[in-house]
């Protein structure tokens, strides 16, 4: 169905793909009502970042995978954007890992909650692959968070040693370091709270970001003492400060 969204020879089709899936979320009572919010900031970042995987930001998706792959308890978090943007590739990415993933949501009610878990089912059965679904039956909590946002399951989020946290908001990023967690943030805005407070941050587009690790060799990955926190998030900036300057001073649009 979502195929049909746009024409695919559309220059913009990628992008009008993403806001359609999200469209067919917010349909089923997937997302929060700021989730569109959240997305365009992405999108203001993403046309900055010319809609590319950096060098710099390749290197930290190969670092966080290798860290995944080293970990002892594994654990893929995700929220409603990140379920509706990119439900197949994370459930890939758990199968690939042999790691659970875990709904964990800041806003969070029984419908959506019910609605994020029955999809994320549906994507699994479609794709005809065995990763383990978290979420449902919260018997934990994340220290220093109030409220139904700090719910997790033991067996899931609170005993992870490595987390993967596409598109968190800061405090539960920094919740989770704070637990002593390599929290892998996955974020375009390399100014957010969770960019600078992840142990990794990748700053790159959710969707590439995910075909990206998917593919790549994992017999040769770069370890997490290579790995330079500021210099990544300051490689980010320079790479949209490097591509704005002259833009337009050849005459050229
Ligand atoms: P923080 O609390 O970390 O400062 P925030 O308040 O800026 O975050 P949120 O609204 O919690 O942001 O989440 C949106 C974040 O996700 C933004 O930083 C945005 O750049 C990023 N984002 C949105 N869509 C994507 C995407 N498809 N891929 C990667 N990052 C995205």
């Amino acid at each position: 169905m979502e195929e049909h969204a746009a024409d695919p020879s559309h220059p913009r089709y990628r992008s009008l793909l993403m806001r359609h899936r999200l469209e067919i979320a917010a349909e089923k009572g997937m997302l929060a009502d700021s989730a569109l919010i959240a997305h365009g900031r992405g999108e203001a970042y993403d046309y900055l970042l010319d809609e590319k995987t950096s060098s710099s930001a390749h290197v930290a998706t190969q670092v966080a995978l290798g860290a995944l792959v080293n970990a002892q308890h594994p654990v893929l978090s995700v929220n409603g954007n990140v379920v509706a943007l990119a439900g197949d590739e994370m459930l890939l990415l758990a199968a690939k890992l042999d790691c659970p993933l875990e709904v964990n949501i800041f806003y969070r009610t029984p419908e959506r909650m019910q609605a994020l878990l029955s999809d994320l089912h549906e994507r699994k059965t479609r794709l005809g692959i065995d990763a383990e679904i978290l979420g449902a039956e919260p018997d934990a909590t994340i220290p220093g968070l109030k409220g139904p946002r700090a719910k997790c399951e033991s067996k899931g989020i609170l005993q992870a040693d490595v987390i993967l946290v596409p598109l968190e908001d800061g405090d539960r990023c920094e919740a989770l370091v704070a637990m002593g967690k390599t929290v892998i943030v996955i974020d375009l805005n390399p100014l957010s709270r969770s960019a600078r407070r992840g142990s990794i941050t990748i700053v790159d587009e959710l969707t590439r970001c995910l075909e990206n690790m998917l593919s790549m060799d994992r017999t040769q990955l770069p370890s997490l003492e290579s790995y330079d926190h500021n210099q990544t998030l300051q490689d980010a900036l320079n790479t949209i400060v490097d591509g704005m300057r002259n833009k337009f001073s050849d005459g050229k649009e």
